[in-house]
Formats: C-alpha cells, sequence, structure tokens
C-alpha cells in the first residue's frame, strides 16, 4: 500500500535539500548537477526501460533514456532519485517504461517522481486556479504539464490517481498532444526525445575526475582522451565547437 502522505513528505524534503522551494516548477537537470559524487548518464536504454540507478559505497549513477520525450527524461530523472535517496532495497535499479502495473517499490518511485515535479498541495492550488470546479479539459493538462514540466502520461495518470479525471478520459486525452499544444500556443520540447546526436551524454562527478586527473597530469592526454571517449564526450576530447561560434559566449 502506497502512502503518499510520506511519498510527498519525503519529495518535498528532498526539494529543500537541494535549495528548492515546496511549490515552484523545478528545473530538475540543474538540480542533480549539484549532488555530490553523482554520474549523470543519458543513453538509449531501448524501448522498455526508462531509466536505472546504481548506488554502493564507490558509485553514484543515474542512467536516463534519451529516447524518451523530455518531459518523460524530467519524470525518470525524479523517479530516479527516489531510488538513489530512499530505496534501501537494493543497491542496483532497472526502471520499466510502462507506467503500469509495477512491483510496489517502482510504484513508490513513479509516485515520488510525481510529487518532487508537481508537489501535492501545489498542483492542488493550480488547477483550483485555472479550473476552479470544472471538469478538466485537454487545454487545462497541457497547461499543467508545461507548468511542471512533467510528461502528458505521467500528468494523465496523476490527475487520475487524483480523481479529476476518469479512466476514460485518461485515454481519450492520451492522443494527440504534441498538435494540441503547438495549436495552444506551447513549444513542443516536452514532448520530444533528445536530438539523435546528443542521445549519448554523460555529466557530472565522472567528468569531474577526468578533469582532475588532468590538471594534476596522473595519466597521459590518450587516457584522458580514452576516458572522455568511454563517457560519450568526443566534444570535450576533440575539443568540438558544436554551434560553429569559436567557443564565444552568446548570452
Ligand atoms: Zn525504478
Amino acid at each position: 500500500m502506497l502512502d503518499k502522505l510520506d511519498l510527498n513528505t519525503k519529495a518535498q524534503e528532498l526539494r529543500e535539500a537541494l535549495g528548492e522551494d515546496a511549490n515552484s516548477p523545478v528545473d530538475i537537470f540543474s538540480l542533480v548537477n549539484q549532488i555530490e559524487g553523482l554520474t549523470l548518464v543519458f543513453y538509449p536504454l531501448g524501448e522498455n526501460i526508462s531509466g536505472m540507478c546504481i548506488r554502493d559505497n564507490e558509485i553514484r549513477l543515474i542512467a536516463i533514456n534519451s529516447t524518451t520525450s523530455y518531459g518523460r527524461q524530467r519524470y525518470s530523472l525524479a523517479h530516479e532519485l527516489y531510488h538513489l535517496y530512499y530505496d534501501d532495497k537494493s543497491g542496483f535499479n532497472v526502471c520499466s517504461a510502462k507506467f503500469d502495473p509495477k512491483s510496489e517499490n517502482e510504484k513508490c518511485a513513479d509516485q515520488f517522481a510525481s510529487y518532487f515535479l508537481a508537489p501535492y498541495k501545489s498542483l492542488r492550488s493550480a488547477i483550483r486556479k485555472s479550473a476552479g470546479n470544472c471538469q478538466l479539459s485537454m487545454q487545462h493538462i497541457i497547461a499543467l504539464e508545461q507548468y511542471y514540466g512533467m510528461s502528458h502520461m505521467a500528468m494523465l495518470w496523476r490527475l487520475v490517481s487524483e480523481g479529476y479525471l476518469s479512466s476514460e478520459e485518461l485515454y481519450s486525452c492520451s492522443c494527440g498532444v504534441i498538435s494540441a499544444a503547438r495549436k495552444l500556443g506551447y513549444d513542443d520540447k516536452l514532448y520530444r526525445p533528445t536530438p539523435v546526436d546528443l542521445q549519448r551524454r554523460t555529466y557530472g562527478h565522472y567528468l569531474k575526475q577526468v578533469e582532475e586527473l588532468r590538471q594534476k597530469e596522473l595519466v597521459s592526454s590518450g587516457k584522458i582522451d580514452e576516458l572522455l571517449l568511454d563517457a560519450f564526450r568526443e566534444d570535450i576530447a576533440f575539443g568540438l565547437d558544436e554551434n560553429g561560434l569559436g567557443g564565444a559566449a552568446i548570452d
């Protein structure tokens, strides 16, 4: 049995530990950069896997399936944060891309992810503000998922679980979201996967360690390149400039 109150509290605690308030939308990819010792890998993990988490005394690693939509990747990362911080079952999780059915532990991680991105009280007040007591329309649902940066299916499941939508409405609302969002004036980034040339990438602790080796001249430059290529970072190894702007800042 899911203890939703406890999972919402855990999500709030982690938001606060990472410097966020209790209600606002979060830039989850920036947030996890602050987590000491964590390596984040984006990789095409196949259609059945949304993400993975490995944690022990030596390694803290989260992998996210970069072929899923941006919104789903945000949700998957929040899901993996549950395993990283609160799951004491094992040091290794491979997580299914399906929302249902799942083990109790996976359901807890999903519920935590949903609360982490859209805290219970925050979502309730956003719904009251936009729809009042009216039935939620596709327009309301898209506005909510765009605001919280949550995948369409994750938002639909959340709204069903809180009684705002019926299961029948979930199925009728699950198609046509990209064109509906565009017509309503939203960017469709939330619903699209990472571009193919960026689907393999490593960020975080691993790269800091490689940079430390380089600065201390502990290994050869060839070995540094090899370590970077192992992490799909040929852009760093070969000094590639993706924008063709000569490395100039454009902000
Ligand atoms: Zn999981």
